[in-house]
């Protein structure tokens, strides 16, 4: 596989060996800059030798009962299952407490974790909440410096490090406290390769968080307070970046809101005058309050001609009761400035089943709709609808959410009423994000069914079929992904977030 490495790494003695591992196909993997940056900050320790596996590739460098030990990467719910194919592959069993001395201790972080583990988290020895960066070189030292002690002493030596969480520990007074990186640095992509589902992409991260704090939105809970990285950073990676590739993407909830992002596309565009080069950028979605002609301008110069905004809602009421501070001449305002910017087209992401969502708050979104079609002739609008899903951490933690049929109702009847405005719309399946509901809200109940999915072939059927043992069992699915849990018994109750971080 072509790969050309970023960063230099001395050749030391080994004295561990780890396997860095993403729970999907490689080119997903290497297009995720959060676990490719965590693979390099693992393989430049010293004294490490870590390897990259994927779900469709083999380890080729250290063998399977040589690794000391196996991180994962875990950003959405349904990650799980690539993380039990890994473990299958291999051959090591699912749960911690079956793995003696002799397997690998088996550490995760990422989005999913940080936010509830509790689903999944007899499937891994320690756990990360919140940003790996400032302590992820003393969890790699403390366990390299005691190799000769046992599983148990390690992790009782890692349970003193500050956001790392040890499930088998884990009593009724136990907490755990999220960890946030000051991001003084600028995190950019370690291995550039072809193969990555954004081929060549140097990816740099401007910002970590969100200051908006729509009340379903993890991202912004997660990452809170929001961090940018500075400007002399972002430059400095923006040149890296063109030493290798045309090719780049800037990372960020709301990469909008940098106070120097005007600063930055200005320096793109000198930039790719200077070097007399066709520059290519990709950005994440775009607030629509926020879009600035001279991100609009950089954006069409490198060849950006559809822009993604998030809108959720086409009613102003429904933005007001998310917090989504978003009006409706904000929207029209934003595409009024990519029309005349040479945008051809705008992806609109909606969500169905919001709190106190009526048909009226549909008909807003198809109305909205209509008049931008009929007022900007030729421009492309193209509207996408997931469905609410209760995140942990968030105002809508114990937000009721609608039942699958409900929901499937809604998706039809927008798609039949874009159709009559030749507006064709993409909508999520209801039955999986129902399942993503359900691992959201999970518990430790939840651990078994999941694996008896895996072992059933991971598909809606087989979350379908073992659902109908585990009720037998006494497990109400529904009380995860629909409601019904009650404050004080939420199983991420145990992880704190500072209390600034969790405006209710
Ligand atoms: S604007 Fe987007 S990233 Fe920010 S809080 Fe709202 S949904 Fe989340």
């Amino acid at each position: 596989m072509s790969e050309i490495y970023l960063y230099h790494k001395t050749e030391e003695e080994v004295k561990l060996n780890v396997w860095c591992a993403f729970p999907a196909v490689y080119n997903f993997g290497m297009s995720a800059l959060g676990y490719l940056s965590v693979f390099k900050q693992i393989d430049s320790i010293k004294g490490i030798f870590a390897e990259r596996i994927f779900t469709d590739t083999q380890t080729t460098k250290i063998p399977a009962k040589y690794v000391d030990i196996l991180t994962f990467s875990f950003s959405f719910e349904l990650d799980i299952l690539g993380i039990l194919k890994i473990l299958d592959k291999y051959k090591i069993p699912f749960l911690a407490k079956d793995r003696d001395e002799s397997y690998p201790l088996i550490y995760g972080g990422g989005p999913v974790l940080s936010a509830n583990p509790e689903p999944f988290c007899d499937i891994f020895d320690f756990i990360m909440i919140g940003d790996s960066e400032p302590h992820l070189e003393k969890i790699f030292e403390i366990i390299k410096t005691n190799r000769d002690k046992t599983k148990k002493e390690i992790l009782e030596l890692l349970s003193s490090i500050e956001g790392v969480y040890i499930p088998s520990l884990k009593n009724g007074n136990y907490k755990v406290k999220k960890v946030t990186s000051p991001l003084k640095t600028c995190t950019a992509t370690p291995i550039l390769t072809e193969k990555s589902f954004f081929p060549n992409t140097y990816i740099i991260e401007i910002e970590r968080g969100c200051t908006q704090k729509c009340a379903f939105c993890l991202t912004s809970y997660l990452n809170n307070p929001i961090r940018y990285c500075p400007y002399e950073e972002i430059i400095s990676k923006i040149d890296d970046g063109l030493k290798v590739t045309n090719k780049l993407a800037l990372l960020g909830a709301m990469i909008c809101a940098h106070p120097e992002i005007d600063n930055i596309c200005e320096y793109i565009i000198q930039k790719k005058e200077t070097i007399n080069t066709d520059i290519e950028i990709t950005v994440s979605s775009l607030r629509a309050d926020y879009i600035s002609d001279p991100i609009l301008n950089m954006l069409n110069k490198c060849g950006q001609k559809t822009a993604t905004i998030a809108i959720e809602s086409g009613s102003e009421r429904l933005r007001n009761v998310i917090n989504k501070k978003l009006k409706n001449e904000d929207i029209f305002n934003a595409v009024d400035k990519l029309t005349k910017n040479g945008f051809s087209g705008l992806k609109i992401y909606g969500m169905t089943g919001l709190p106190t969502e009526t048909y009226d708050d549909l008909n807003a979104f198809i109305q909205m709709c209509k008049e931008i079609k009929n007022k900007y002739k030729g421009f492309i609008i193209t509207p996408s609808f997931s469905s609410f899903i209760a995140k942990a951490h968030t105002p809508f933690q114990i937000a009721k959410r609608e039942s699958i049929k409900e929901l499937e109702k809604k998706n039809e009847y927008l798609k039949k009423e874009f159709a009559k405005i030749g507006i064709k719309v993409r909508t999520s399946s209801a039955k999986w994000d129902y399942i993503q509901a359900l691992l959201s809200r999970g518990d430790r109940d939840l651990t078994q069914y999941i694996i008896e999915v895996y072992k059933q072939g991971g598909n809606l059927g087989a979350f379908k079929n073992a659902q109908r043992t585990y009720i037998k069992q006494g497990i109400n699915f529904d009380k995860y992904a629909i409601g019904g849990i009650n404050r004080e018994d939420l199983p991420w109750n145990f992880i704190e977030f500072p209390s600034k971080d969790c405006p209710e």
